[in-house]
Parts: structure tokens; C-alpha cells; sequence
């Protein structure tokens, strides 16, 4: 369906038009309307070229259906509303991201009551709980050792057979148990920490299963010895095929996540949380160190939620605008743009510019980091219904 907020106004030209209510159904839904079913033909055409020159006026206008913003979302659970009483129609949220761990049945039965869909986050190659208990999974750097926990988080090998086994169940399980809108990726690069302030940028992972996958797909033989020695030749000698395969294996996981998503609950996006650094930020490490290759996984996810927390990358508000406009042109319409702001440890002010910035072109949807943050902030309440209301 378009809609088109009631009393809204459409300048064209110099012609004002003030539209009282506009409520178009798409092509198939005006096909199997009861109302139409028993018109005339002649009446038909004159409905569709009536919703054809309507939609024209729209883009004519910079109204069209992609100016609405489709998802108005808030990450992590919406309970911190609902226990203050709040409801999220009131403040315009139609998305909750939620971590997977966290949803039930009876959160997707209110947030749908409340005209609100259910998202899952879900942690992909987060390590911790899972690579202490098989440290054959453990991110290996390149001395040979297990790489240590980057701050608060701690990757796993990407090339562990029996780490993607648990994942994918634990994806599985998740989808036969929740009829969630889609799933979100998080966590998806190689072990780093990417989100505090200062970066911690880890080499690796050279454990024999990440060589020796990156030898089946590369082509490239690395000499059998102890793993120092063949992390030195790889990076000495072989280290674009090297960093191409790493980013391909990352474009892989998405493509398995992606297919399980379809074939569990068809119709279900999958998405990406990910890092917002541009080529050049950090000396490329978005790519040579995460593994994040924006032109591959734009073939494999179907919305790119970039995390762009100004206050803790210790950026401008303004900065969210900018990022979102490089992400725009870098990826040229392949994948849909629902960036994640950062509503928590930032002024309400400071929030409200982000956020607006974020819900604003090339993105078609936003959410802010994290409900709770807002919930708890009169002036955070405000500013989300300002700009979610007229969205
Ligand atoms: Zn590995």
C-alpha cells in the first residue's frame, strides 16, 4: 500500500494540493479487490491509470513511496517501554531489533497488537561461551598463538567446521521457533573490536582449517611448518589473495544464514549489522583486518544496518549524515540502508540529530541503540515521536 499521512501537503509547481487522505492498493490488490471484481473493464483502466498519474505527482514531488521511511526501529527489547506504560504506535515505531536470546512468543504477539514487526540479532561469529569449551575454535594470530579477547569481545574461527554447525542450528532453531520479520547478522567479521574508541586490529586467524580453506580457494600452497612461519609467508608474499579470501568466507556465512532464513520463514530479510568505516578510514582495516567487502555482501544481505555510534567512536552527530551518504553512493541501490544511531551516553539533543540523520536519505528505515536509553529519557521519547511521527 501507499499512504500518505493525512492533512500532509504536496507542492507542485505553485499548485498547493493539500491531500486529506490518500490510500492507493498496490496492482495485485486491486485486482483481487471484491470491490472491482464485478466492474466493468473501462473501470478498471481509468482505477490504474488514476494510481499511475497519482504515484507520478508523488515523485514529481520527492513523495514517493520511497521518501516514507518503511522501518521506524528501536534495538534491544521494547519492555522498558511497555513497563513505563508506553506504547510504541504512540511514538510511531513499526520495527523492534531484538537480540535472539530475548524474544518469546508473547513480545511478537504485543509488538504485533501494537502494529510493531520482530526482528532477530543474531551473533554470529561471536566466540565467547562457545571457543573456550572447543578451542579448536579459537582465533589464532599470527605468532601461532590464540589471539586474546579484543576488550569485551572475543571472535572464533571462521573456518571451523564445528563452529558453523552450531551456528547454523542455533539460526535453525531460532526460525522454527519465532516467525520473526528477518534475522540480522552481528558480529560478522573476523576477531577485532571495532567499536570502542580505539581500535584493537588483530591479524588473523592461522589455524590449519583457515589455511587450508584459504589454500583450497585460492589456489596458493603454503609450505607445511609451525604456524608463525606460514603466517609470515602468507602475509610476505601472499597477502591479497589472502585478504580476498577472508572476505569472501565472511560473504559466505551471510549466504548460508540467508538461505536458512528463506527456507525457514520465506519472506524474512536478512540483514547486516556492521562496520561503518569507509575505505580509507583506520588505513582500510574495514576490509583488511574485518573482513567486511561491501561489494560481496551486498549480493548476499538484503539490508545494511551500518552501527554509526558518533559518541563512541568519538565522532560529530554530523558524521552520521556523512557516512550515510558514502555508504549511499558505495553501494548504488544493491542493498537497503536502515542505519543503528546511538541513543545511549549521548546528550538528547545530540540524539535527535543522529537520528534524524539517520532516518533521512539513502536510508529507508533506522533504529536507535537502545530502547532502554530512550525509554528512560523524556526528551529522547520526544524526539523519536517528532521524528518517527513525521516520517
Ligand atoms: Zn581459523
Amino acid at each position: 500500500m501507499i499512504g500518505i499521512a493525512r492533512n500532509s501537503s504536496v507542492l507542485i509547481s505553485s499548485i498547493e494540493i493539500r491531500i486529506i487522505e490518500i490510500r492507493i492498493p498496490s496492482f495485485n490488490a486491486l485486482r483481487r479487490s471484491s470491490a472491482l471484481r464485478n466492474k466493468r473493464p473501462a473501470r478498471r483502466i481509468l482505477l490504474l491509470v488514476t494510481r499511475r498519474t497519482a504515484v507520478s505527482l508523488l515523485a514529481a514531488a520527492g513523495l514517493h513511496a520511497a521518501a516514507r521511511l518503511e522501518i521506524r526501529g528501536m534495538y534491544s527489547s521494547p519492555k522498558p517501554f511497555w513497563d513505563a506504560g508506553l506504547r510504541l504506535p504512540d511514538f510511531g515505531i513499526n520495527a523492534i531489533f531484538v537480540h535472539a536470546g530475548s524474544i518469546n512468543a508473547a513480545m511478537i504477539e504485543r509488538a504485533a497488537a501494537e502494529g510493531a514487526r520482530v526482528f532477530a540479532e543474531f551473533p554470529t561469529l561471536n566466540g565467547k561461551g562457545y571457543v573456550e569449551e572447543h578451542p579448536e575454535a579459537w582465533p589464532i594470530d599470527e605468532t601461532g598463538a590464540r589471539s586474546p579477547a579484543a576488550t569485551w569481545f572475543l571472535g572464533a574461527c571462521p573456518s571451523d567446521p564445528g563452529f558453523h554447525a552450531h551456528r547454523v542450528k542455533l539460526l535453525e532453531d531460532l526460525l522454527d521457533r519465532h516467525a520473526v520479520a528477518g534475522v540480522w547478522l552481528d558480529y560478522l567479521h573476523w576477531h577485532a573490536q571495532f567499536e570502542d574508541p580505539k581500535p584493537v586490529l588483530p591479524e588473523t586467524c592461522f589455524n590449519n582449517a583457515c589455511i587450508s580453506a584459504f589454500e583450497k580457494s585460492s589456489g596458493v600452497r603454503v609450505a607445511a611448518g609451525e604456524t608463525a612461519a606460514r603466517a609470515r609467508v602468507i602475509l610476505s608474499r601472499h597477502e591479497r589473495a589472502w585478504r580476498d579470501w577472508r572476505a569472501r568466507r565472511l560473504a559466505a556465512w551471510t549466504r548460508d544464514c540467508r538461505e536458512i532464513v528463506r527456507r525457514k520463514r520465506p519472506g524474512a530479510l536478512t540483514g547486516i549489522f556492521h562496520c561503518p568505516w569507509t575505505d580509507s578510514d583506520f588505513n582500510g582495516a574495514r576490509r583488511r583486518t574485518l573482513g567486511l567487502d561491501f561489494d560481496l555482501l551486498a549480493r548476499q544481505a538484503d539490508v545494511f544496518s551500518p552501527m554509526v555510534y558518533h559518541g563512541r567512536m568519538g565522532r560529530a552527530p554530523a558524521w552520521v549524515g556523512e557516512n550515510l551518504a558514502w555508504l549511499g553512493r558505495t553501494l548504488s541501490g544493491k542493498a537497503k540502508i536502515w542505519p543503528i544511531v546511538q541513543a545511549h551516553e549521548v546528550p538528547a539533543a545530540e540524539f535527535e540529530t543522529a537520528l534524524r540523520l539517520g532516518a533521512a536519505s539513502p536510508a529507508t528505515g533506522v533504529m536507535m541503540f537502545t530502547a532502554g536509553a530512550v525509554a528512560a529519557d523524556p526528551a529522547k521519547r520526544e524526539a523519536v515521536r517528532r521524528i518517527y511521527r513525521d516520517a
